[in-house]
């Protein structure tokens, strides 16, 4: 661990938006999903959310996301009705992307709050139920000959402009994550083998020095 890389994991986790994710409804398309966990880094997006595609043979999150699935943990649901509602109960409106007339344009919602953006599968895109349990609809306006875009452009537009409006509200200039979670992250994205072997032990962390030195080792 040099000082240089323990700064650099400090920088990104004290710009890590807790309130901000994706739910990922089917995408099975490897290249999607890893473009999407991408952009969920690039904007401070701390944990994603997915629900597996039915259809069998498709490789599994981990395998297919790169080196992003380091950074984004991805958390999976059985189907997105149920992850949907999960999601609400812990406080997040879930805005669903839909190809709709009903459906209000993607820059009109306040990404402030806690939000998770509902992505929907490339063949299907999100499904009914999903998109009516959803706080909202929204919609990048297409003016083309195209009816979409791919599911991880969408997701990029739809992100950058919720990093946008919370750059705009200083979201990202006070850490906000919890004082006990930003030194817990620190450790275990610093040291992951490690931070392991503590975790089977039933052991807390050692401290870390100014420059990420592990202070004492059990
Ligand atoms: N035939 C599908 C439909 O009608 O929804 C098209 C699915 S599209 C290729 C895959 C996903 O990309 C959508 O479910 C949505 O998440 C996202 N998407 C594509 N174009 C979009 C747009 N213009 N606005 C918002 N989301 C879009």
């Amino acid at each position: 661990m040099t000082p240089e890389r323990y700064a650099k994991i400090r920088r990104v986790l004290s710009l890590r938006q807790p309130t901000l994710s994706v739910l990922m409804d089917e995408v099975n398309k490897p290249h999607n999903l890893s473009a999407i966990l991408r952009t969920c880094d690039a904007v401070g997006v701390m944990g994603a959310h997915a629900v597996p595609p039915k259809n069998g043979g498709v490789p599994t999150f981990g395998a297919t996301s790169g080196s992003a699935d380091k950074w984004v943990e991805v958390t999976t649901h059985t189907d997105a009705l149920s992850a949907v509602q999960t999601l609400q109960a812990q406080g997040f409106q879930v805005l669903a992307t839909h190809l709709s007339e009903a459906s209000v344009d993607y820059r009109v919602p306040d990404y402030t709050r806690p939000t998770c953006v509902l992505l929907g599968a490339e063949k299907w895109g999100v499904s009914s139920e999903a998109a009516q349990a959803a706080d909202a609809n929204i919609v990048v306006p297409m003016m083309g000959m195209v009816q979409s875009l791919n599911v991880s452009v969408a997701a990029a537009v739809i992100l950058f402009e919720a990093q946008r409006q919370r750059l705009e509200a200083g979201m990202y200039a006070t850490p906000q994550l919890t004082g006990e979670a930003l030194e817990r992250l620190t450790f275990e994205w610093a040291y992951p083998e490690l931070a392991g072997l503590y975790r089977e032990r039933g052991e807390a962390y050692p401290a870390l020095g100014e420059e990420g030195e592990v202070l004492s080792l059990a």
